[in-house]
């Protein structure tokens, strides 16, 4: 969470970091703040979105060449001008950002407090800056050693960025278990924590690995580790389009990445789904195919949105490659002292593949003798970096804050993966696996078609608009489903709801069902459909207001509801895929109708680097 950009060079700073705090706005906006060193540290902070930062800083001539920015997502203190980044030590010669959690800052600050520092915010983050002050004042060493001395001693998680004052041309950085990324240009650097703001400027990057501090002037990058070690950095090509981090004609990135999922989905399965040998080609899979094939057990671990990916990939697996499949919350897992053997396999998903839980959970079955396998987007992520193998999602930067396009390839990955466990197992016949394959081929040019004619949806979206609460339901594969429609609308339009699993509803929720109560059944055919049939009808006896998600032609359910949403006929297995399209949009017309801002909801950021 939190967006960090820094520049130094030869160009002005802020107009660089300004933007560079747009782009990466999408990880937390509740504050925003700039620091720039031009002689004098001058500190400008503001309350609110980045906007609130820009009108503030509106005609002043900022020149400096060196400088850094942050956009929060607050743990330590409300947002407010006063808590928001950079924060400045109680000397006044350094000035840092940070992203991430510093644990044991109460015993710390206390410490320091006890020794005369008075705190102007109620952040961890001044506390760090003020231990790290504390050890220059009192150890008469580089701010470098500081730092160094100072996260030996730091529990949490962190990148920080550091402007002083007495070496004007130089940036002190390092990370643990956030992300930051350093773009290298002719005599400048630009670090971020993804790689969105650098694009425009240069493609050489280097990504920035735990425990490594980085001195950075315009034209000298030194890496270290925190032995003091020097480490030659690794540059690598940056592989981005700046169309892709752009919302190109579209209101908001949210619909821009629903309406990208018939490529995304083409291109999560290209080079993949070879139709004409009847395979599945993924060199991760394939590099520890008797693992897999032969897994005790696959724990899938996530959170969020992936973690409903992972149930549909539980339902599927278990179907398809008779594995006994769990999934678990990451954030649970890894406090649960939980059973890991050898021959147990980790499935890890997450779209950034920075997320905090999901990191800590694997490093934990890793060292338990788990085969760790990542199912991520961001491509050279910390998840990435610590798995043995896996297969990326390449849905291309998602920017919205609810995950749509992350989603559907996510699912596309995790049914290829078992399509391919199950023909080397032979647990299915061939012509199902052939029929899977060909099912899977028809993704994208089914999406595309629910997607030619949004207006219905539309229309149902208005029509719910109002209501304060909604129950999604769904049977087997669609109960998953039922569950993400449910997040996604709580997302992006703040109405309460519930996803559940369509019998079940009769123990509980259905106390909830009145005229007032919109019920969306996830209803396509598949070998539940009559049961399913049978939960509207409870539903429709209650007088809830019945909207259904059913298979083109399909007409069984008419008498009940006239919301209804058709989407082209497929497998069950491969329904979800389609199915949950339709109910991305239903949150996206809700939270416009609504009048929100559905790129970014209030109280999330995208990538959870905080546990
Ligand atoms: N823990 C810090 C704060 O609350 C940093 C949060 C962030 O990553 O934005 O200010």
């Amino acid at each position: 969470m939190c967006g960090i950009v820094a520049y130094v060079g030869h160009q002005e700073a802020y107009p660089i970091i300004l933007k560079g705090l747009k782009r990466l706005e999408y990880r937390g906006y509740d504050s925003s703040g700039v620091a720039l060193l031009d002689g004098d540290l001058n500190l400008y902070k503001k309350q609110g979105k980045v906007a609130e930062l820009e009108s503030f800083l509106d005609g002043q001539s900022l020149k400096a060449s060196i400088g850094i920015g942050h956009t929060r997502w607050a743990t330590h203190g409300e947002p407010s001008d006063r808590n928001a980044h950079p924060h400045l030590s109680a000397s006044g010669r350094l000035a840092m950002i940070h992203n991430g959690i510093i644990e044991n800052y109460a015993a710390l600050k206390k410490d320091l407090s006890s020794r005369g520092y008075v705190f102007k915010s109620d952040t961890d983050t001044e506390v760090l800056l003020n231990f790290i002050d504390d050890i220059l004042i009192n150890n008469d060493c580089s701010l470098e050693e500081a730092v160094r001395i100072a996260l030996k001693r730091v529990v949490g998680a962190y990148v920080i960025v550091l402007l002083d004052k007495e070496n004007p041309d130089t940036l002190i950085a390092a990370r643990k278990g956030s992300p930051l990324v350093i773009g290298i240009g002719e005599n400048e650097h630009f670090l971020a924590s993804d790689a969105s703001p650098i694009v425009e400027y240069t493609r050489q990057v280097v990504y920035i690995n735990d425990y490594e501090l980085a001195i950075i002037k315009g034209d000298e990058l030194i890496l270290k580790n925190l032995g003091n070690e020097v480490i030659t950095p690794f540059v690598q090509q940056l592989d981005l389009e700046l169309a892709a981090i752009e919302k190109g004609g579209y209101d908001h990135f949210m619909l821009k990445e629903i309406h990208e999922q018939p490529q995304t989905i083409f291109d999560c399965l290209r080079g993949r789904l070879d139709m004409a040998k009847g395979e599945i080609v993924m060199a991760g899979v394939q590099q520890h195919i008797d693992q897999l094939m032969h897994a005790n057990r696959i724990i899938i671990i996530a959170c969020g949105t992936s973690w409903h990916a992972g149930l549909v990939a539980e339902y599927i697996i278990e179907e398809l490659c008779r594995i006994p499949v769990e999934v678990e919350y990451a954030s649970e897992f890894r406090y649960r002292n939980p059973i890991v053997n050898k021959g147990d396999v980790i499935f890890a998903i997450s779209q950034s593949g920075e997320t905090a839980d999901t990191l800590v959970a694997i490093e934990k079955a890793k060292e338990q003798g788990a085969l760790i396998f990542g199912v991520l987007n961001v491509v050279g992520s910390s998840i990435a970096r610590i798995s043995h193998a896996g297969a990326y999602t390449h849905a291309g930067p998602e920017i919205g804050v609810a995950s749509t396009k992350a989603f559907t390839a996510q699912l596309v990955v995790l049914t290829m993966i078992a399509l391919k466990i199950a023909k080397e197992k032979k647990s299915i016949p061939q012509e199902r696996f052939i029929h899977l394959m060909a099912e899977l081929n028809e993704v994208p040019g089914n999406v595309e078609r629910i997607l030619s004619d949004t207006s219905k949806i539309h229309k149902i979206a208005l029509k719910h608009a109002a209501a304060s609460s909604f129950l999604f339901l769904g049977r087997g594969y669609n109960f998953p489903v039922a569950l993400e429609g449910a997040l996604k609308l709580k997302e992006i339009s703040y109405i309460h709801a519930e996803g559940y699993p369509a019998a079940e509803m009769k123990h509980g929720p259905i106390a909830l069902v009145d005229d007032l109560l919109p019920v969306l059944f996830v209803a396509t055919k598949d070998a539940y459909h009559e049961k399913v049939v049978s939960n509207m009808q409870e539903i429709n006896a209650r007088k809830g207001r019945l909207i259904a998600v059913v298979t083109e032609g399909d007409n069984t359910v008419e008498a009940l509801t006239t919301d209804l949403i058709p989407v082209p006929e497929t497998d069950e297995l491969i329904a979800p895929i389609l199915n949950v399209i339709p109910l991305q949009l239903l949150s996206y017309y809700i939270g416009v109708a609504r009048g929100l801002d559905v790129d970014r909801p209030r109280n999330l950021a995208k990538s959870v680097t905080v546990e």
